[in-house]
């Protein structure tokens, strides 16, 4: 996968509505739905749908759902609906129902007043059934769900009749009515489709319609005891909302010839499924069913841990809705499934807020350096850029003092040659500011660890390279008596291994649990004004990488920075080289 330079432009620049004006050729969807318009088919309407089931947090494969959904409706001037899917009432929740408004906004995208539920369509559902058991299409079915099993055959044997297949028209209204009225235990007979055992494809073979539930429903409450199969509420809610174009994921291909034959057997409003290949990203796992068992057992801290694929994970870590629908652009829909190399996905993060993030200082491992050639009681103020993508942003004055921070990891006692940050004796310039020679090293005399290096300064470098001598590192720095002390937290993959769901007999994905994926630092010391920092501000901390203020645990005045993403420009080379040595 690799973006065009045109994307680049497109992803940097935030004013870009980049899923419309890439210039890319049209994909298979789009195709269908040109050839639609042109031939007239739904007058030329589009209509689509995010049908989720409100029964986890959404995750960047719903974006990539919703980017299409809306993207498409947007393209050809039409609608897309928000359509919650909640025909399952154990495992669905008002709280999933929010976080699910939330997130589709969040995006960047609108449904007015097109918010529908499948379970407003129970009652309509209800009648359907009843309507197919009086055309004699639907029977009361008593075997139990294994015997269900044992008599639908296999893909290579038909199926066999149920032994209740030919019950009266009448007795059928009479249990259907019953089951209804809660007459019956949970699982002792389901209402079933009259349609073919034989059928080669499973689904067709008289599949369930509705089954018996004495479960609470968090919408309609106790009002239902039995309730509709997924399979016929999906196709009938999409024709109820008159969509056109019915987009899902493609393991959903097998079940479209039985969506296909209830609407017409039901003779009502017929939309086209369309399948497209679902999103699978490297180092991480999309399943709802896993990404809630790792909330509850308390592997991460909750469905928007930092670490997550879930859109509030990566809300918190610093993504920008921009940066996701450039990505969901990126990656484009096919028709056969793959695997995206997460890099993908921090590419476009990191492109976007290259352009829009102010540039900072912040020390992450502070090491105290003194100038013992600079005024115990002055402070100067260097002019620093905000960031040099942006004219616009501007610069600010940074705090320089006598004494400094600077990370651990730019200096080294045993520097290998091409080493040019700081090493006993020699010279590195701090950003913005003077160049400084290491002259001691003071060590703890117990641990022999490094506490403090004692530097002099050149006063006539501020700004200018000396002609005498080149000065090839150029390191971040903290003024200690200005430092604003953060909290900050690094990320690392989730998972050690790229496919986590692709496992040996008896293995579990949790195995492959990263134990370092997150690192907190204490003490860090930041420029004062971070100090200030909000919820949601994003910054680009020089040579270390893109953070984003953490909307849950910072408190007014003790900021907590997630870093979103490592820098991918020519530090992190020059320190590989330096590291090869
Ligand atoms: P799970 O199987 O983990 O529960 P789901 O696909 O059933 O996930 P839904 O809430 O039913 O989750 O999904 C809502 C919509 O988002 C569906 O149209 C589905 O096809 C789409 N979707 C879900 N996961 C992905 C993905 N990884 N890539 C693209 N689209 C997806
Ligand atoms: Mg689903």
């Amino acid at each position: 996968m690799s973006a065009t330079d045109s994307d680049r432009r497109e992803a940097n620049d935030p004013s870009m509505p980049e899923s419309k004006n890439s210039g890319r050729s049209l994909n298979f969807i789009e195709q269908i739905i040109e050839e639609d318009m042109r031939t007239g088919k739904y007058q030329g309407r589009v209509h689509t749908r995010f049908p989720p089931e409100p029964n986890g947090y959404l995750h960047i494969g719903h974006a990539k759902s919703i980017c299409l959904n809306f993207g498409l409706a947007a393209k050809y001037k039409g609608l897309c609906n928000l359509r919650f899917d909640d025909t399952n009432p154990c495992k669905e929740e008002m709280e999933y129902v929010d976080s699910i408004r939330e997130d589709v906004r969040w995006l960047g995208f609108d449904w007015d007043d097109r918010e529908y539920f499948a379970s407003d369509y129970f009652e309509q559902l209800h009648d359907w059934a009843v309507q197919m058991i009086q055309a004699g299409q639907a029977f009361v079915c008593d075997l139990t769900p294994d015997q269900v099993r044992q008599y639908r055959g296999t893909l290579t044997e038909p199926g066999r009749n149920s032994p209740y297949r030919d019950r009266s028209v009448q007795e059928n209204l009479d249990l259907f009515r019953r089951m209804r009225a809660g007459e019956f235990p949970d699982g002792s007979r389901t209402l079933r489709a009259k349609a073919d055992m034989a059928h080669p494809n499973l689904n067709m073979r008289d599949p369930v319609m509705y089954r018996i539930l004495h479960a609470h429903h968090h919408r309609t409450g106790d009002r239902w005891c039995i309730y509709p199969m997924y399979d016929f509420t999906h196709g009938q809610s999409d024709s109820i909302e008159r969509i056109t174009h019915s987009i899902c994921t493609l393991e959903f291909e097998n079940h479209r010839p039985l969506y296909d034959w209830y609407v017409d057997t039901l003779g009502i409003y017929h939309p086209q499924q369309i399948e497209f290949a679902r999103l699978n990203l490297t180092y991480t796992v999309m399943s709802k069913r896993k990404l809630l068992e790792l909330v509850q057992k308390k592997l991460v801290s909750g469905w928007d841990d930092p670490r997550l694929p879930t859109i509030s994970g990566l809300r918190r870590r610093g993504y920008t809705p921009e940066a996701i629908r450039s990505f969901c652009d990126r990656i484009g829909v096919a028709k056969f499934n793959s695997t995206i190399d997460v890099t993908v996905l921090e590419n476009s993060i990191r492109e976007h807020l290259n352009a829009t993030a102010p540039r900072v200082m912040a020390v992450l491992r502070p090491l105290r350096v003194v100038i013992v050639n600079y005024p115990e009681d002055q402070t100067e103020y260097m002019e620093a850029v905000n960031n040099p993508e942006d004219p616009q942003s501007g610069t600010r004055e940074v705090p320089f003092s006598r004494v400094l921070y600077i990370e651990q990891d730019d200096f080294r006692e045993d520097a290998p040659r091409k080493f040019f940050r700081l090493k006993p004796g020699g010279e590195v310039r701090l950003r913005y500011a003077y160049i400084i020679k290491c002259e001691e090293v003071v060590k703890d005399e117990q641990t022999g660890e490094i506490t403090e290096l004692r530097c002099t300064c050149d006063m006539e470098t501020l700004g200018k390279q000396p002609e005498d001598r080149k000065v090839k590192g150029v390191i971040h720095w903290v003024s200690a008596a200005h430092a604003a002390e953060v909290e900050v937290r690094l990320y690392d993959r989730l998972f050690t291994k790229a496919d986590p769901d692709d496992l040996a007999e008896g293995e579990d994905y949790k195995t492959y649990l990263n134990p370092d994926s997150l690192q907190i630092l204490r003490g860090c010391a930041a420029e004062p004004g971070l100090a200030a920092a909000q919820p949601g501000e994003r910054f680009q901390f020089e040579r270390l990488g893109y953070f984003c203020v953490d909307s849950r645990d910072s408190r007014l005045g003790a900021p907590v920075f997630n870093r979103t993403v490592s820098l991918r420009d020519t530090w992190a080379k020059i320190e590989k080289s330096e590291t090869d040595q």
